[in-house]
């Protein structure tokens, strides 16, 4: 691409880049969410693949602002440390979750897994709170039920469309379980009906594992929790 060309897509803002992929023995979805214009960008739930996330940084010359968590199992912060130690970026969690952070090596040691290197959470999120990457920033979604801290992130940009990080709170035609530690299966309904049926429907949802759907299916059609 010419340089006039490039000058004009960096000038109408062109889409965010936003690259997803499964990671780790339990296979999460980490995402790297990034403005294409200040190449900052958010890290989503680190639980492997560092190396691929290197990559991904570099090809696209991007600086992390932040690594982000939807919660604090294992399987979701398990490289949280070795992605902060590559390329910085604060490290953002609910407060809710903090037990399960600080029980990491617990939770290793339950999964039969190697104990992680930690390293310690910089800034507490709240519901409401918005994590700047350059133009663009993620909405806090307080979504307690699969864990106490659970949250979703929600990006929305001019002419695109809305994405809606669930974490494991909601699983395309499933939910995610409560039968862990600090579960709520009463308290996860509630959120999904209150703090997710509730947002645009026509949302792209990205689950903390599996395949993506929208809000407005799930609202439709998830057997677990369906709109009030
Ligand atoms: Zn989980
Ligand atoms: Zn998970």
């Amino acid at each position: 691409m010419g340089r006039a060309a490039l000058t004009e897509r960096l000038r109408y803002n062109v889409e965010m880049l936003c690259e997803t992929f499964a990671a780790g023995r339990f296979q999460c979805n980490c995402s790297i969410v990034a403005d294409p214009a200040t190449r900052e960008a958010i890290v989503i739930d680190p639980g492997g693949e560092t190396a691929r996330i290197a990559a991904i940084v570099r090809a696209n010359d991007l600086i992390v602002a932040a690594i982000v968590h939807t919660h604090a199992h294992l399987d979701h912060i398990y490289e949280t440390a070795a992605v902060k130690q590559a390329h910085g970026g604060s490290v953002c969690l609910h407060p809710g979750d903090r037990p399960l952070y600080d029980a990491a090596a617990v939770q290793a040691a339950m999964f039969g897994w190697a104990p992680p290197t930690m390293t310690s959470v910089e800034r507490w999120l709240a519901d409401g709170d918005t994590l700047r990457f350059g133009a663009h920033g993620a909405l806090v979604v307080h979504t307690p039920g699969h864990t106490p801290g659970s949250v979703c992130f929600e990006i929305a940009a001019p002419g695109e469309r809305t994405r809606v990080f669930a974490g494991d709170t909601l699983f395309r035609r499933s939910v995610g379980r409560t039968d862990l530690p600090g579960g709520d299966a009463g308290q996860l309904r509630q959120s999904i009906k209150d703090k997710l049926y509730t947002r645009d429907l026509d949302a792209l949802v990205i689950p903390g594992h599996g395949p993506t759907t929208t809000l407005g299916d799930e609202a439709r059609a998830n057997p677990f929790v369906r709109a009030a």
